[in-house]
């Protein structure tokens, strides 16, 4: 039987998805009928990225589960007409991408590239930096995308400590809690967010756990722009306790041009893409889910509603 697939994500990100989930299916043996529209009563299953016009879920009866096309499941993960599993997404290449992204930001400001890359007064002046392995780095957020980073950066030899919410195995010194977010923070050169963004995790940063990093440390923010309080980093990077802040994500996206990140001399903005979702990896994961909900069996990387991730 013909399996139906809704494919509900932004009109332009059909053509990069189309093939690539086509042939994850065949790869699967699935006999699947992947398209942007099929009578809401005949959907099996829907692949959903949250920007999509589709937000009411009540009339797909059938349908066995929205596999989320983004890691983070912020915008959906709330909406009360979703009666379905939800899946989120954990690409293999949206993981590497995120390694990328924190190496580069993390390897600008441990090497003090800047005062190269812009030296208008050409200034002989070397500096010598630390050694990756005189750096500490926390990490907020240790599942797959902060557990990858800390691998990461531990190969490169700083010193990494990682927060979770649940205690947790971990080859990588963990802490987690209230009281383990003081312990990660007062040591950490670095503070790298890679949190989902829950009401639990809002201003995790903030005038108090700020106040907690040493002063001179940097923070990076890929995770999501609620995760900080804006207006505690800008008053902490005016006073100087906080060096630099390199953030991905906010509040408000795209970012509003009046918002002070964007003229602050010690801020650097990109536009959310620390790890976009790789299509070709992404498809895979996608297409090994719906064999599951086909075969009876339970689905990969499943969110957990009330804790919001
Ligand atoms: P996971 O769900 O795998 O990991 C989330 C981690 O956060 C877990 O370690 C979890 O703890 C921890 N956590 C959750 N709530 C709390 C809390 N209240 N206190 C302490 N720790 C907490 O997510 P991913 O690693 O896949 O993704 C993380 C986030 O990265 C996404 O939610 C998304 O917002 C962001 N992202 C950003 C992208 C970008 O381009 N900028 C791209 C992709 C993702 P525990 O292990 O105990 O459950």
């Amino acid at each position: 039987m013909t399996i139906n697939v809704l494919f509900a994500a932004r009109e332009g990100s059909w053509p990069n998805y189309e093939a690539p989930l086509n042939a994850a299916f065949e790869d699967l043996g699935l006999k699947v009928d992947l398209a942007r529209t099929h009578a809401p009563k005949d959907v099996d299953y829907i692949v959903y990225a949250p920007n999509a016009p589709l937000q009411d879920f009540t009339p797909f009866h059938r349908a066995k589960a929205v596999l989320n096309l983004w890691a983070g499941v912020d915008a959906i993960v709330r909406n009360p007409t979703l009666n379905l599993p939800l899946a989120r997404m954990v690409d293999p290449g949206m993981t590497t991408s995120m390694t990328e992204w924190v190496a580069g930001h993390v390897m600008r400001y441990h090497l003090g590239i800047d005062r190269y890359v812009v030296n208008p007064n050409q200034n002989w002046a070397p500096h010598v930096p630390p050694l990756a392995s005189e750096r500490q780095i926390a990490i907020l957020g240790m599942g797959a995308l902060g557990s990858a980073v800390a691998e990461m950066l531990m190969r490169l030899g700083f010193h990494v400590t990682g927060w979770s919410r649940r205690p947790k195995d971990s080859s990588i010194p963990m802490h987690h809690g209230a009281d383990g977010l003081r312990a990660a923070l007062s040591c950490a050169d670095m503070v790298v967010l890679l949190l989902p963004d829950t009401p639990a995790t809002a201003n995790t940063l903030n005038p108090e756990t700020l106040a907690w990093l040493p002063k001179g440390a940097f923070v990076i923010n890929p995770g999501r722009g609620p995760l900080i309080d804006d207006q505690a980093l800008i008053a902490a990077l005016d006073d100087g306790h906080i060096a630099g802040a390199t953030l991905d994500v906010f509040r408000t996206e795209p970012l509003p041009q009046e918002h002070p990140f964007w003229a602050h001399p010690k801020v650097t903005v990109t536009p959310h893409v620390a790890a976009e979702t790789r299509p070709i990896t992404a498809a895979r994961v996608i297409a090994e889910n719906v064999r599951r909900g086909e075969a009876g069996e339970p689905f990969l990387h499943l969110v957990d509603r009330d804790s919001g991730y």
